[in-house]
């Protein structure tokens, strides 16, 4: 899965719904593997507005990447920043989990990444 996915996801355990601590999900074990995907500065620039900058920087930091400014960069100066675009790039395309876990900062649960696949559905006693 990519990188970017992480920044769209939360924890599905209902109590989890109201708590802050239950997004973003904290990558724990990680493997990562590269795709060789060209930048597409149109992509990232659309999905800019969409991103929850706070969650991406911590996601980014706990996967060991650089860190991101701390604020968003408005459209345009993305544009104008071939090294952020870059980082970007790299981070929320090229970038996929392959193995590993997601934890949940409030009730602990972890879902299972296989294959690039993150598996979410809940045992029985937590839907
Ligand atoms: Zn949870």
């Amino acid at each position: 899965m990519k990188v970017l996915t992480l920044n769209f996801l939360t924890c599905a355990v209902k109590a989890c719904k109201s708590s802050t601590d239950s997004y973003p999900l904290h990558p724990k074990d990680a493997e990562l593997v590269e795709d060789d995907i060209e930048v597409n500065m149109d992509l990232l620039v659309n999905v800019l507005p969409r991103l929850d900058w706070t969650a991406l920087r911590m996601t980014s930091s706990e996967l060991g990447f650089p860190s991101l400014p701390e604020q968003p960069p408005t459209q345009e100066q993305l544009k104008s920043d071939e090294k952020l675009m870059q980082d970007l790039h790299h981070l929320l395309l090229k970038t996929q989990i392959s193995e590993g876990k997601l934890v949940c900062g409030n009730c602990g649960h972890e879902y299972h990444i296989k294959e690039g696949i993150a598996n979410f559905l809940l045992p029985s006693h937590l839907v």
